[in-house]
């Protein structure tokens, strides 16, 4: 992408170069690759007289060129157009008209944009959707109500009560008007939406009344949307047609549905694999057992823990974890086993604790050194 290059690397000046700098490297470059001079073809010239005329724009302006040294290309992006910089933009052209006088005109009246009039297809939204793990698991089918434009059917987008249009006389039907303005550069032509038929290319002596004119309205629909068991987060889900209606005939856009998959307090997704944890005895680490399981669904099953299981690990069972997608099979579940620390333990339960203490041979410093001693003395 031309626009994300360095401006001070397109300029070939360093970061600290003062501004008579800045303009002399710039006018070396317009006059290089100026289209009717380069030796290069004219779209590769076009292209690159464009970019070292962004830098340009930039760094020959001390705001521009402070946002630019502080945020890089973030901070001067808002400073042009939507599609990035355009020569529309461009406001330095004084400073190298006296080498090219009026020859520059042509180039900047742009590529014709298709007329406004043509049909274009409406916009795409997005709707963010938030569903549960269960979802996942079970799969969903889920009505949502989608605000958005829909052609207006009384007039059949035309915007005339009826349908009834006519040819603009103004723009003779494109929809987009030019204008001439004399510049420095030269002859710069610009084009923009006809004022007598905004851009429709169509007029019309009475108004739609359902949609006041503009062909369009503002509506809620009811949209089934079907989520497949096993989706991932984040998946898109397309609608077509469900996004905002299209404009001179042309279809409407699509809706994307995007799915968010809450958090669950117990189970924790990876991929198609679950995640969860079981609390136990040490008694039961040591020689083994079995514990109480739950899974997603809800359903209580005993899992064998190994003799010597250690704190942390983590037991495999298949056929628990989520669907894979178009898939009658499901992902493991994985469960790892923690110990259980009880705060408080009854007399009897000491005494057997301590033993089993006395019986590892390891004393927590400092604890019960004078019991451990007494003992010691008493043997
Ligand atoms: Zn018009
Ligand atoms: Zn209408």
């Amino acid at each position: 992408m031309p626009g994300e290059a360095d401006y001070y690397e397109t300029l070939g000046v360093q970061k600290d170069a003062t501004p008579d700098e800045i303009k002399a490297a710039y006018r070396k470059l317009a006059k290089k690759y100026h289209p009717d001079v380069s030796t290069e073809s004219k779209e590769v010239a076009e292209a690159k007289f464009k970019e070292v005329s962004e830098a340009y724009e930039v760094l020959s302006d001390a705001d521009k060129r402070k946002l630019y040294d502080q945020y890089g290309h973030a901070g001067v992006e808002g400073q042009f157009g939507e599609g990035g910089f355009s020569w529309a933009d461009f406001t330095r052209a004084d400073d190298v008209s006296d080498i090219f006088g009026d020859i520059f005109g042509s180039m900047f009246g742009g590529s014709r944009r298709q007329p406004r009039s043509a049909a274009r297809t409406g916009d795409s939204l997005r709707y963010d959707m938030d569903i549960d793990l269960n979802d996942v698991l079970n799969g969903k089918e889920v009505e949502i109500s989608v605000p958005h434009t829909v052609t207006c059917r009384d007039c059949n987008g035309t915007g005339g009560k009826d349908g009834n249009v006519t040819t603009c006389g103004e723009c003779g039907g494109l929809g987009r008007v030019q204008m001439v303005q004399r510049t420095p550069f030269g002859n710069m032509i610009s084009e923009s939406d006809c004022p007598t038929c905004r851009g429709r290319g169509k007029t019309f002596a009475e108004k739609c009344p359902k949609c006041r004119g503009a062909g369009r309205h503002s509506t809620t629909t009811k949209i089934e949307i079907k989520i497949p068991k096993g989706i991932a987060d984040g998946s898109r889900i397309r609608v077509p047609g469900g996004g905002d209606a299209g404009y001179n005939g042309g279809g409407p856009g699509d809706l994307f549905v995007l799915v968010n998959i809450r958090g669950h307090k117990d189970f924790r997704r990876d991929g198609n694999n679950l995640w969860t944890e079981v609390q136990t005895t040490y008694p039961r680490l040591v020689l083994g057992g079995t514990a109480k399981v739950k899974t997603l669904e809800g359903e209580t099953f005993e899992v064998e823990i190994p003799a010597g299981t250690q704190v942390g690990g983590v037991l495999r069972v298949p056929e628990r974890g989520l669907p894979k997608a178009n898939a009658s099979v499901r992902g493991y579940l994985y469960i790892r086993v923690m110990l259980e620390v009880p705060k408080k333990v009854s007399a009897f339960e000491k005494e057997l604790l301590e033993k089993l203490d006395d019986a590892a041979g390891k004393k927590p410093a400092g604890t019960r050194k004078s019991k451990v001693r007494q003992k010691l003395e008493g043997l």
